[in-house]
């Protein structure tokens, strides 16, 4: 049985994606393995948002070959889509090449590649039967199932590649996403995230399956059905500030499985850098969703990403994403330094923030953040969160999960909690996780 490495770069998109690539080859006769020097094939799942990791997937198809051995490589995902073949001349040794609407056809690829059939290009369209159904093997985790809702991109901010890569939106049949949603609860699945590029676009051809329910869009409906099917806790991710409707905060407020966080990429604190990515909101409509978020008796936790040095930001701009962060108190922040996309609008734009200058805010905007993050932490202490126990150390008693709100919680206890989901009080607080005793 020939033995399949894989390697995933990105988003939880892709991660997804891995899971049902795995899965494909696993029924089709290949051995996944997670030992890359035992593997005769390595196949790369790519992320082309960030130049890092472009450069990083360089440095590992370079490893490979240096290794000694000559398994197959592939590399799929968003740079397979957006480079085609392209890619056989960027690096060198790579035997087939997968765009993100090809995974379904992975066995093939694999196969011909083994059989020697020379270079494989597919960066064709998706097959219509394509099955987007969580995958029932090779999880990332038995305890917690990411549930593509949506795919795809319409909103062609300029600094972003996605919606290239990606395609246009497409939006999945509510009914299939819920029945999935009750299966998973049936086989154990604690926690589902709902995840796409952007969940709350949601807009499935038809109601099926969000008939009669409570809700201003489509996405609320959703979120409401899905709750019903009382899994124990619902988790969604990734939001995008145009489409979020106060009435998801309704919906968090009347559910208590829907979980209490929210990421909600802000990217600037400047109206006029907004304008200039062509995000499509002010900064005065996400305060007013940043406001109803924190009046919630869910002490909702928000978390977001931002851009620093994108072209034209001035002084005054970035004082205004400072001011933004004292503002908005994010539980955690995800700060990039800008970088040009070949094939996005604003790689035409002129690069006017110099590298140095970008460095400068990117290092500030951290500091300010974390500050801000340590006082907002410190909400927790002496509290009680409730933790799903996804992972133990293997040389002591630890054991870790994530809390309600999207936090890093970790405690002393016993491996037979796996899957559960206890009470721990917290005593301790750091950037990236708490700390704390678990509850008799
Ligand atoms: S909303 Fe903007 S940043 Fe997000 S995936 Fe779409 S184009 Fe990219």
């Amino acid at each position: 049985m020939k033995k399949v490495y894989l390697e995933t770069f990105g988003c939880q998109m892709n991660v997804s994606d891995s899971e049902r690539i795995s899965t494909t080859l696993a029924k089709d006769g290949f051995e996944m393995t997670a030992d890359e020097t035992v593997a005769d094939v390595v196949i790369f799942n790519t992320c082309s948002v960030r130049e890092k990791a472009e450069h990083k997937l360089f440095t590992r198809v370079g490893h490979v070959r240096h290794s000694g051995r000559k398994p197959v490589v592939g590399i799929m995902g968003c740079v397979a889509q957006l480079e085609g073949e392209t890619l056989f001349k960027k690096i060198q040794g790579v035997d087939f090449v997968l765009g993100t609407r090809a995974v379904g056809r992975v066995s093939a690829a694999v196969d011909a590649s083994l059989s020697g059939n020379g270079k494989i290009v597919d960066v064709g369209e998706r097959d219509d039967d394509y099955d987007w159904t969580v995958a029932d093997t090779h999880r990332h985790s038995p305890y917690v199932a990411f549930v593509p809702i949506i795919e795809g991109c319409n909103k062609f901010c300029t600094y972003c590649i996605v919606p290239f890569s990606r395609g246009r939106e497409i939006s999945f049949s509510a009914k299939n996403i819920v029945s999935q949603v009750a299966d998973l609860r049936l086989k154990g699945v604690r926690e589902v995230h709902l995840i796409g590029q952007n969940v709350n676009s949601y807009k499935p051809e038809s109601d099926e399956g969000l008939e009669r329910l409570e809700g201003k869009s489509a996405f609320t409906k959703l979120l409401r059905a899905t709750a019903a099917t009382g899994i124990d806790r619902i988790k969604f991710t990734t939001s995008f500030p145009r489409d979020f409707r106060s009435d998801i905060v309704d919906a968090i407020e009347d559910h208590e499985n829907l979980c209490n966080w929210v990421h909600l990429p802000v990217q600037s604190g400047s109206d006029r850098v907004l304008r200039g990515m062509k995000r499509g909101h002010t900064i005065d409509k996400y305060f007013k969703i940043i406001d109803r978020l924190r009046s919630s008796p869910r002490d909702i936790s928000i978390t977001t990403d931002i851009i620093v040095g994108f072209p034209g930001e001035t002084e005054e701009d970035f004082r205004d994403t400072v001011e933004l962060v004292e503002y908005c108190g994010y539980d955690m922040a995800y700060i990039f330094k800008y970088s040009p996309r070949p094939g996005t609008p604003a790689f035409e734009m002129e690069d006017d923030v110099s590298p140095a200058e970008k460095t400068i805010r990117f290092l500030e905007l951290e500091r300010v953040q974390r500050r801000v993050q340590n006082e907002r932490l410190k909400r927790y202490l002496g509290k009680t969160v409730k933790v799903l126990v996804e992972g133990s150390s293997a040389r002591n008693d630890s054991l870790t999960g994530h809390s309600t709100c999207h936090k890093v919680v970790n405690f002393v206890g016993n491996k037979e909690m796996l899957g559960e989901i206890v009470e721990v009080e917290v005593n301790e607080v750091k950037s990236n996780s708490l700390f704390g005793v678990l509850k008799q």
